[in-house]
């Protein structure tokens, strides 16, 4: 699995990869930041442009990095990466 190994573990993320390749977790449009980048979480592994045709394709961070960018020519992916559990926490907490 292209993930970091300290999230393969994690209930919460296995959660994630499968919820998202069979469509149950519809995950919410990117965030960007303030310079108006796309924030990518760490370990996330699918696209959730918009429209993406691939988007229940996994991939790993530095490809989506790439896919994404690809997306659109004002699309760019910042840097920074923040934690995906805590992300995913909290959509489940809103989520309920
Ligand atoms: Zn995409």
């Amino acid at each position: 699995m292209g993930c970091p190994t300290f999230l393969a573990k994690h209930p919460a993320y296995l959660c994630y990869v499968r919820e998202v390749a069979s469509g149950e977790l519809v995950m919410p449009e990117y965030e960007r930041d303030e310079k108006n980048h796309v924030i990518l979480q760490v370990g996330e592994q699918y696209c959730r442009y918009l429209g993406c045709t691939v988007s229940d394709h996994p991939y790993l961070t530095g490809n989506l990095r790439k896919h994404v960018g690809r997306h659109s020519e004002d699309v760019q992916v910042a840097d920074g990466v923040t934690g995906l559990i805590s992300f995913i926490e909290q959509e489940k907490v809103r989520a309920w």
